[in-house]
């Protein structure tokens, strides 16, 4: 039986409602049965404890899109969710809750602080899913994972001991981007690079034994405390003599060689004097490497000075001793110059905290073995990347990478699998040892270090399916299919899961990646706290229901940034609202379900119907095609026109006088209600994985077979494009246009009765417009249509989708209110044409928005001078 729709469209009265009943009905589940092909895809794994933001928003509806299309389109479809511990960032939450309480993770302890953040994320266990549930993801949570749980940490770890094992891990002494605050070693993609205005400070050093003074230029004045040379090119005549000698350095009052070092030094920039940090500075410390210079670092790990940094710093912050620093040499008389200076900062962007180069023993993998294959596969077109012009910057990448800084001082993670003994034999293994393998020591120390975060999710395509065990999901789902995610975390991410893919699988773990650009304001700004302009999506769910934010996502997204504002949220919240009110007219004229229906009868069909159907197979076609190739966009802006423009605006109205039995038989009337059944069904089909609650809400009501409209068959395009009814329909719609303009434009109201004269030249034609003279004197009020008949003199002449017609209408005469009328439209029509012009002149817009956008705003931009030509014709 069919029910009625409620009055009004209040997604608030079902989306849950119906999330349960898809959940309970397992429908997000893969179905065991081998007969169907797989698809399956894996979610990129938000912070188990974040708040979803527009971002996410974006990436989730995306995927949910295609996993429903999928699902509907006859796959076995998976699409598995799941969480990352997300070391840093969640640490860095549960230490400032702590800070609140006036707690510092060091007085705690490791292990207190560890159980801690474990109750944070037991609180916060179903967070995530419960953002995703009201996004109406589709994703099968009985296999939901966290990369922290304990099948994946055995991943991790088999995955760590076959690369150390390999000799593609290893533990070194070198430089590393170091963050103060954080206390940790990250990784160089880790580092953000900001413009600064800073100074640069010219520091005189003392020649020992001589009058002169070398003056070097630093933005770091307080490194000069750890200074263990200074340097020159070896060809530079100013200085060549001076190398061997030494200067003593300010302050430390230490005396310091003049080196001669050709890599350091590029004796056009500056003084051509450089003074030599290794413990503070990359170039410094390869310099330091190559010329055996000491090393004396006068920062810790917490960017306060050392001992080495002398007495009266010792324990400082190091910006402090910055000025401290400045005023000595100043006092001294070795502070030569100021200048104002931009440069870029290494700062870690979680915390905004300037990074420090740091020489420390951290973890490495190489990385060259790994990235070849992975860069070979992306060449080769096993992996296809999406929009391509992502390709050359991964190519870009992965041929300058270098070795992976994989150990963090943090405690939240994955602990790095190693253990020292007491005379410094490393065990690296896959369970933990109780003794030294080579000496048999019994006195282990693990090594206290955590994995970084990517390290583990980096596996995640296949730890998420049981490896390494050989599990039923690895067969079945492995490789997956697509890999939906932003283009910010290409490298941190996608390229990471390639490499570990392929070395461990011997596969690569997807076979396309469709990268989404950023979702931005609707000015393009980026959204940020600061400048207020952020859109929350669970605040938009609330508001306008999920359809509605979600069918705003995918109708933006190219692949490109998206300009998103409340504005554009509201146009298409209207459009799910259109969806409502049309469906519940039309459910008010079909008086059977799916069900009962019976098939439609092809040959009996009239030519508004062959039309329709016509005009759905063409979308149908168009919607299956843009979503295999990724265009979220031309497929939603498919559905939007059609459901609103053909179906809405023409169909319908085209069918009321049927329908309210003003025209036509009890079959025509029976036939007519069938067609909207059969186009509603379809297009409510071809909606839901845009529109996932709405669509279910409508279509359980029609009384379909299937359980869901989830599980039932997505409309492929099938044999029935009509060209003949599409050629006459427009023919009719552009006859209908064209009287009403003629009306508007002559001042005339919607009570005149015109008469329409139709000229035609055969009798297939003629028929056509016999039969449908109805509709035209319905929908364009006139008092009769004529068929090939003489025509009266004084009649409006225009020709139609190739038909001459002729209008004639009353004389009439034309009052002041009319006048102003037709110049109210004139001035309005200019100036919207004023805008399109500006905006079709701007070299961004048409080179940057959708073809479809610029392409329909040329339309337009004609339409409007057609259309102002007319109006001034008749004033
Ligand atoms: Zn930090
Ligand atoms: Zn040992």
């Amino acid at each position: 039986m069919r029910e009625d729709l409620a009055t009004r469209y209040e997604p608030a009265q079902f989306e849950k409602r119906i999330y349960d009943f898809w959940e309970s009905g397992e429908y997000f589940t893969p179905v065991d049965d081998p007969e169907r092909p797989k698809f399956s895809i894996v979610i990129p794994p938000p912070n188990v404890t974040g708040r979803l933001h527009i971002g996410h928003a974006l990436v989730m509806t995306l995927q949910d899109v295609i996993v429903r299309w999928k699902r509907m389109s006859g796959f076995n479809t998976l699409w598995l969710p799941g969480t990352d511990h997300a070391g840093i960032a969640t640490q860095m939450v549960v230490d400032r809750e702590l800070q609140k309480q006036g707690i510092s993770r060091f007085d705690i302890g490791r292990e207190k602080f560890l159980e801690k953040v474990w109750e944070w994320k037991d609180q916060h266990r179903t967070f995530i899913k419960d953002q995703l549930a009201r996004l109406g993801c589709s994703c099968d949570w009985t296999r939901e994972r966290f990369t922290l749980d304990e099948g994946l940490s055995r991943a991790v770890r088999h995955v760590f001991v076959r690369l150390y094992e390999d000799g593609l891990i290893y533990r070194d002494v070198a430089m590393v981007n170091w963050c103060p605050s954080c206390r940790t070693a990250i990784s160089d993609i880790e580092v953000d690079y900001r413009e600064r205005n800073a100074k640069l400070y010219y520091i005189e050093y003392p020649v020992v034994g001589s009058d002169r003074r070398l003056v070097v230029a630093t933005t770091r004045p307080e490194t000069m405390l750890g200074d263990t040379a200074v340097a020159v090119h070896p060809d530079d005549d100013r200085y060549k003599d001076l190398i061997g000698g030494e200067v003593l350095l300010p302050i430390a009052n230490r005396r310091i060689p003049i080196i001669g070092d050709a890599i350091l030094v590029d004796p056009e920039f500056g003084t051509g004097v450089v003074k030599v940090t290794p413990a503070h500075d990359k170039n410094d410390y390869e310099a330091g490497l190559r010329n055996q210079l000491p090393q004396i670092q006068v920062i810790d790990e917490t960017g306060r000075m050392t001992e080495a940094a002398g007495a009266e710093f010792k324990g400082l912050d190091r910006f402090e001793v910055r000025k401290r620093v400045l005023q000595e040499l100043q006092i001294g008389g070795f502070l030569k110059e100021v200048k104002e200076y931009v440069h870029s900062v290494g700062v870690h962007g979680r915390c905004d905290t300037d990074i420090e180069p740091m020489i420390s023993r951290q973890w490495f993998v190489k990385i060259e073995p790994l990235a070849k294959p992975a860069t070979e596969v992306v060449r080769n077109g096993t992996i296809q990347i999406i929009p391509q012009t992502w390709e050359a910057t991964y190519f870009n990448w992965m041929e300058n990478i270098h070795d992976w800084t994989i150990s963090r001082q943090l405690w939240w993670g994955h602990r790095v699998p190693a253990s020292y003994c007491d005379n410094g034999h490393v065990i690296v293994s896959e369970t933990d040892p109780v003794s030294c393998p080579q000496c048999g020591s019994k006195n282990l120390t693990q090594d206290t270090d955590v994995l970084d975060t990517w390290f583990s999710s980096g596996l995640w395509p296949f730890s998420t399916m049981g490896w390494p065990e050989k599990t039923p999901d690895l067969q079945t789902f492995y490789p997956t299919d697509v890999l939906i995610t932003g283009f910010d975390i290409l490298f941190f991410w996608v390229a990471r899961m390639i490499m570990f893919g392929l070395r461990f699988t011997g596969r690569a773990p997807f076979t396309q990646v469709f990268l989404n650009g950023l979702v931005r304001d609707e000015h393009g700004e980026k959204m940020s706290k600061t400048k207020g302009n952020v859109i929350d999506p669970l605040d938009v769910v609330e508001e306008v229901g999920a359809d509605a934010l979600r069918f705003t996502l995918a109708i933006n997204a190219s692949g490109r940034d998206i300009p998103l504002g409340k504005s554009k949220i509201a146009s298409y919240s209207a459009f799910v609202n259109k969806i409502w009110n049309a469906s519940r007219f039309a459910m008010m004229h079909i008086d059977t379900d799916l069900k009962n229906a019976g098939a439609i009868d092809r040959d009996a069909l009239g030519t508004v119907e062959r039309w329709i159907l016509s005009r759905l197979n063409a979308a149908t076609r168009d919607v299956n095609k843009a979503l295999s190739i990724f265009r979220f966009d031309e497929a939603a802006s498919t559905l939007y026109q059609f459901f609103w423009h053909e179906f809405c605006d023409w169909y319908i109205e085209m069918v009321k006088p049927v329908l309210l039995g003003k025209h036509g038989t009890d079959e025509d009337r029976k036939r007519a209600k069938r067609v909207l059944l059969e186009v509603l069904d379809r297009s409510l089909r071809l909606l839901h994985p845009f529109m996932p609650f709405v669509t279910e809400e409508i279509w359980l009501k029609l009384g379909g077979i299937e359980p869901s409209v989830m599980v039932a068959p997505y409309p492929i395009a099938e044999d029935l494009d009509d060209s003949e009814a599409e050629r006459l329909i427009r023919a009719v719609q552009s006859t209908i246009t064209t009287v009403r303009n003629v009306r508007a434009e002559r001042g005339f109201t919607p009570k005149d009765r015109f008469t329409l004269f139709v000229t035609v030249t055969n009798e297939r034609e003629a028929a056509f417009f016999d039969a449908y003279s109805y509709l035209l004197n319905e929908l364009a009020r006139l008092d009769a249509t004529n068929v090939n008949q003489a025509i009266p003199e004084g009649a409006h002449h225009d020709v139609v989708g190739g038909f001459p017609i002729a209008i004639i209408f009353p004389e009439k005469v034309v009052t002041q209110e009319q006048l102003d009328r037709v110049r109210r439209e004139i001035e309005g029509a200019n100036k919207e044409l004023a805008a399109l012009d500006a905006k079709l002149a701007n070299e961004q817009f048409v080179s940057r928005a959708p073809a479809a956008v610029v392409e329909s705003a040329r339309a337009r931009q004609a339409e409007l001078r057609a259309r102002i030509e007319k109006l001034m014709q008749n004033q």
